[in-house]
């Protein structure tokens, strides 16, 4: 079913929206982190080559600071007793005013863990339960944040 995949990485979002469009694809959000986001976008040829296309966007230092502030990393956990599973996240959520970023983070590790690993192991929203929120960069003050 699959066939060979191809990658290559752009140099701007500019770049690879345009390459979407052209194939008719979207642009999603891979991977993120304090300090980048990597997006990508992905189309299949008639002869069933796969196509990637990336762009890593580099957050400037003083949001990135910000953003590795707000790093947390939740381990969650699903399944009876002693047959349970853990799963274990590292996420940045971005609190709006009000929010409880550690709230936010168990949210979207549970998310994330459920589009990743639903199929593979049953793990869902529902069904996962947290065991630890934490700070993943804990030392850092604010002023102290080096990038
Ligand atoms: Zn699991």
């Amino acid at each position: 079913m699959n066939g060979p995949l191809r990658t290559w990485t752009v140099a701007s979002r500019k770049e690879l929206e345009a390459w979407a469009r052209y194939h008719g694809t979207t642009v999603a959000i891979a991977e993120q982190a304090w300090d980048h986001i990597t997006y990508r976008a992905e189309a299949v040829d008639r002869d069933g080559t796969r196509f990637r296309c990336t762009y890593r966007e580099q957050i400037p230092p003083r949001v990135a600071g910000k953003r590795r502030a707000h790093t947390y990393t939740v381990t969650m956990f699903h399944g009876p007793g002693g047959a349970s599973c853990y799963h274990v996240r590292e996420v940045t959520p971005e609190p709006g005013a009000g929010d409880d970023p550690a709230r936010l983070a168990e949210l979207l590790a549970a998310a994330e863990i459920q589009h990743e690993r639903r199929a593979l192991c049953g793990a869902s929203v529902e069904n996962l339960t947290v065991l630890t929120t934490e700070r993943t960069y804990p030392a850092d003050g604010p002023e102290r944040v080096r990038v």
